[in-house]
């Protein structure tokens, strides 16, 4: 039997249906395509075997406290700071946000206006190197503020900090673009260095990690990953940033719900060791799509200036759902669901591993399994689309060293986060795992030019490809997405 979605309770199940019917009524009037496109989406959504790692399935609670005239108001600056007038309701929000993030997470300072995870790793980009310049320690004698700066002085310091390094995790091992990729402005701003895993395990090998860190002198190591199964010591790695006087900012976009759901403690949890921690909103986290910054005290104002330094302003709305969000994740559900999605992801990838799957580092410890489909004879991009027309949801990713590069890749990423919120649990997981095997044993490549195999086109079997179809449909019917929302 399906167990309920935690997240919208019986009580307010009718109100939220009359609330969406109703907003699609008023949006209708003006354009009914954009109403006919929301409406298909939720379909869309309750239709599909989702397993997309960083993607979720937020409240109504949430979805409707975006929908609201807090988006009208500009409010540049932070609450009780603004360079506009009239902003007193935008500082109730996203105070009552920032109050929810600090408890959630035991930070000492939390920042709830980055409109996403990149904008919430630009605004920690600049908040240590403006600590840097600011910090009679370690920075120019003298300058209190980056604003105090004369046109001299800006010359000399755009030499020195263009020669700030920043050392983070490769993106083919699992870190993020942002994280000092070569072609993204993180790799561009700074001079940058990335660590990796150990081929033969596939777990961050910190011993290399220290001695790049040695030789390197990073400003910043990042830690955090789109793509990594496996636990990080974040208590290793600020021993490692102290040591060689960086700072550690840890992205933690991808597990921020399991930190809050409080499965990732101790050395895993990033707050206690990082000064500097930033997220997304809505991935693992469940809130709506936004970023987040956690930091220590003595960075905090130069976290706060992230507008307009660096971000636009603030979107009010969805600080207010950010704070509807971090107020649903104290709720003690929100542990047993982060649980839970770990452990349908260690079902998930038992499943995978039984049937004779190769997983990348051979499992998992949070809420991502990482296939390598090499071994099926296919490339992530023909595993992707051949899994998408069978009604599963994945993406394509690099595995480490991956022959077959970014855009074909070796990889396919699948995550639990969004199928957990549905309440689906270990048992439907290991049916998953067979499903998924199905559809990738049935796919053959077609033949490329030249005689050799094409890394995108493949072939699928109708009928073995509408079985598995069907077997999801019927699987996802016994879990309704949305219970007692009714649009049509
Ligand atoms: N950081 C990490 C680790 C991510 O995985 C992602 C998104 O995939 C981001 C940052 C960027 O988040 P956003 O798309 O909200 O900018």
């Amino acid at each position: 039997m399906a167990s309920p979605v935690t997240h919208i309770p019986a009580n307010t199940a009718a109100s939220a249906n009359t609330a969406f019917r109703s907003a699609l009524d008023v949006v209708r009037e003006v354009e009914p395509r954009v109403a006919a496109a929301i409406g298909a989406e939720i379909e869309d959504q309750r239709a599909s075997l989702k397993l997309i790692a960083s993607e979720n399935y937020a409240s109504p609670a949430v979805l409707l406290a975006m929908g609201n005239w807090l988006s009208d108001k500009y409010a540049e600056g932070t609450a009780g700071r603004r360079f506009y007038a009239g902003c007193r309701n935008v500082d109730t929000v996203e105070s009552l946000a920032a109050e929810h993030a600090r408890a959630l997470f035991g930070a000492q300072h939390a920042y709830v206006q980055p409109h996403s995870g990149i904008d919430a790793n630009l605004v920690a980009f600049w908040a240590v190197l403006s600590q840097r310049v600011e910090s009679p320690a370690l920075g120019r004698a003298g300058v209190r503020q980056v604003n105090d700066l004369g046109e001299q002085d800006w010359a000399e310091l755009r030499r020195e900090l263009g020669n700030q390094r920043m050392l983070g995790m490769s993106l083919d091992t699992g870190g993020h673009l942002t994280h000092g990729f070569r072609p993204n402005i993180s790799g561009k701003m700074f001079d940058q260095r990335s660590y990796g895993t150990d081929p033969a395990t596939g777990l961050i090998d910190y011993a290399a990690l220290r001695a790049t860190a040695r030789e390197f002198r990073p400003l910043i190591l990042v830690a955090g990953y789109s793509a990594y199964p496996r636990l990080v010591n974040f208590r290793l790695m600020r021993e490692i940033a102290d040591e060689v006087g960086a700072t550690l900012m840890v992205d933690m976009a991808h597990f921020a719900g399991l930190v809050a759901g409080k499965v990732l403690t101790g050395d895993f949890d990033p707050v206690p060791h990082a000064q500097i921690v930033t997220s997304t909103t809505h991935k693992s986290l469940r809130g709506p799509r936004g970023g987040l910054v956690l930091c220590d005290s003595e960075l905090a104002e130069h976290v706060d200036r992230g507008c307009p330094m660096v971000l636009g302003g603030p979107l009010s709305h969805v600080m207010a759902a950010k704070a509807v969000a971090f107020a649903e994740a104290r709720r003690p559900e929100f542990q047993d669901y982060a649980q839970r999605v770990v452990d349908n992801a260690k079902a998930l990838a038992e499943g995978l591993l039984r049937r004779g799957a190769t997983l990348v580092t051979g499992g998992t410890d949070n809420h991502l399994v990482l296939a390598d489909v090499s071994g099926y004879g296919l490339t992530g991009r023909q595993a992707e689309a051949a899994l998408l027309d069978s009604g599963i949801v994945t993406n394509r990713n690099a595995v480490p060293q991956d022959p077959n590069g970014a855009w074909y890749t070796s990889g396919v990423r699948i995550g639990t986060p969004a199928l957990t919120t549905r309440g689906l649990g270990t048992a439907e997981m290991d049916e998953i795992a067979g499903l998924i095997d199905t559809v990738l044993r049935g796919t053959t490549p077609a033949p490329g030019s030249g005689g050799t195999p094409s890394k995108a086109g493949y072939r699928l079997d109708d009928a073995l490809r509408d079985g598995v179809a069907k077997r999801a449909a019927d699987l996802l019917a016994g879990f309704p997405l949305y219970p007692g929302i009714d649009l049509a």
